[in-house]
């Protein structure tokens, strides 16, 4: 097909021309005597993306499914409960390497359209008297679902029960597209991933450490080899990677790092929220309802958008792809064949937004879902161009 795919999956998404260039070099002697010239500002630089300082950030070679791994065997036992809540696919999924790792997952079912259950874990943490929970999980932007969850919310709940517990967040289609804090909001694990905010090719699996879970790292028994915090923790403290780092893409990392900081993350944050509320214009022009069911957690880098009853979400992604070569998100575990997604992160511009639109809608058509040609752009090009900044 001539002209460009319309690349709108909740992740992988676009990578700016800008870290395409600065990733199109020869491959480098990672042990050269200059390189920590290069990796010790990447380290620092880094850590301002996921708001710490007091933390670490480490780069692992791996997408962000490792970077979970690395979270949970870094700090825990086997046997160890975890506190985590269903309600997505990555939600669900994190749960489940916890329990291959033999851990005591407390699993708490929410509705998929729902954030964290923020109550139950009250509870649940509350008659925790033993402190056995050693770990409270949150999939901060639920990518299968669409909803963000309030982490402060949940510090608050562990730090009104004094609750020792390790905060450990999923960061991965949040982290550079939505706000996050990790020092103000005392996050203890952070996880993130290549390919979604950061604007990269999947492959580098990112992991913000608090000096509180890297305490917790002595007394950790989880077999750990590859994703061991020490060998980083030795390694880069010097400007080194303990193995081969995935060089190309650490070069595209630091252009990414450089654009966000560019930008400002304030105004990362402010685009996103902008382009989110675009697309929500459209859905509701079109008719349609989206997955996440309160306005206070609606994502802004991906709606999940509802089908009618009779319909097959499906059909409208397979004809967006067939039809007009826009990739968008299929529905994911509970909710497949009932919600498509559309992902909003990354290196986006309005008519990228409304292109989206333009072509979902007309894949809707195709599909049998009957909304009124134009209206979900109308919407959400009169929105963008209403909200657009003053140059
Ligand atoms: C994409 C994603 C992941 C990680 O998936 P990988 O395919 O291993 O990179 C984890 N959590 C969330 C919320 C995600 O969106």
């Amino acid at each position: 097909m001539p002209g460009r795919n319309h690349l709108f999956v909740p992740g992988p998404t676009n990578i700016p021309e800008r870290i395409r260039r600065a990733m199109d070099v020869p491959l480098e002697d990672h042990r050269a005597g200059d390189f920590p010239d290069f990796a010790k500002p990447l380290f620092e630089d880094i850590k301002k993306i996921f708001q710490t300082s007091a933390g670490q950030v480490f780069i692992f070679n791996s997408s962000g499914t490792g970077g979970w791994e690395a979270a949970i065997t870094n700090t825990l036992s086997p046997g160890d409960g975890v506190l985590q809540s269903r309600f997505g696919q990555f939600s669900h999924l994190w749960a489940e390497l916890c329990r291959k790792h033999a851990m005591e997952v407390t699993l708490v079912e929410a509705p998929w359209g729902e954030a964290v259950p923020y109550e139950r874990y009250a509870e649940i943490l509350k008659a925790d008297t033993a402190h056995k929970i050693k770990a409270v999980l949150v999939t901060h932007n639920e990518t299968a679902t669409g909803v963000t969850s309030d982490i402060p919310r949940v510090r608050k709940i562990l730090d009104d029960l004094k609750h020792p517990a390790l905060l450990m967040i999923d960061g991965v289609s949040a982290i550079g597209c939505i706000d996050f804090r990790m020092d103000e909001w005392g996050v203890d694990i952070a996880v993130s991933g290549s390919q979604k905010g950061l604007m990269l090719p999947t492959g580098l699996g990112l992991v913000g450490v608090s000096q509180k879970a890297l305490e917790w790292r002595k007394t950790a028994k989880c077999h750990r080899a590859y994703f061991d915090f020490d060998d980083q923790l030795r390694m880069n403290a010097d400007g080194w990677f303990p193995y081969t780092p995935a060089m190309t893409l650490i070069r595209g990392l630091r252009e990414s790092i450089n654009m966000l900081l560019e930008e400002g993350l304030p105004n990362v944050y402010a685009r996103h929220a902008r382009y989110a509320e675009a697309v929500r214009k459209g859905v509701a022009a079109w008719g349609l309802e989206l997955c996440a069911r309160d306005p206070a957690s609606y994502s802004n880098t991906v709606s999940a958008i509802v089908v009618p009853m009779n319909k097959n979400a499906n059909d409208v992604v397979k004809n967006a792809y067939a039809r007009y070569n826009l990739s968008l998100g299929g529905g994911l575990g509970d909710v497949a064949g009932k919600v498509f997604r559309i992902g909003h992160m990354g290196d986006l511009n309005e008519i990228m937004v409304l292109s989206a639109l333009a072509g979902t809608e007309m894949a809707l058509r195709d599909s049998g879902i009957d909304v009124a040609p134009g209206s979900g752009v109308g919407a959400a090009s009169e929105y963008l161009r209403t909200t657009l900044k003053p140059a």
